[in-house]
């Protein structure tokens, strides 16, 4: 495991309490969203590459993914609070910080 840095804990807290809000404002319960920020942090932490929607460029409106469409041509409605990997997936913004979720 990598030893954080003093500023590095700081930013990783400081995500994990933004996150837990998103989240918790989306819907979650305080232990869900709690949960599903700490599983973020492993993965910021292990490097990995499994992402949430709310980090996507193509979430709009917190709800839909304009980027995935049904057969109408439609935007789907993704579960936005799935650690997973998406083909489509691009990062939300350009100035973006990995421990962020935006
Ligand atoms: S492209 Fe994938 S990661 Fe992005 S919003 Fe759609 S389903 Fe989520």
């Amino acid at each position: 495991m990598k030893v954080m840095t003093d500023e590095e804990l700081l930013a990783a807290i400081l995500a994990h309490q933004r996150r837990r809000k998103v989240f918790q404002d989306e819907g979650l319960s305080h232990e869900e969203a709690y949960e599903l920020a700490d599983d973020l942090w492993d993965r910021d932490e292990n490097g990995g590459e499994e992402r949430v929607c709310f980090e996507c460029r193509y979430l709009e409106g917190k709800k839909s993914c304009t980027k995935i469409r049904d057969s109408q041509g439609n935007p789907t409605n993704p579960d936005r609070f799935v650690l997973q990997r998406c083909d489509k997936f691009k990062l939300k913004g350009k100035n973006y910080v990995a421990v962020r979720v935006s």
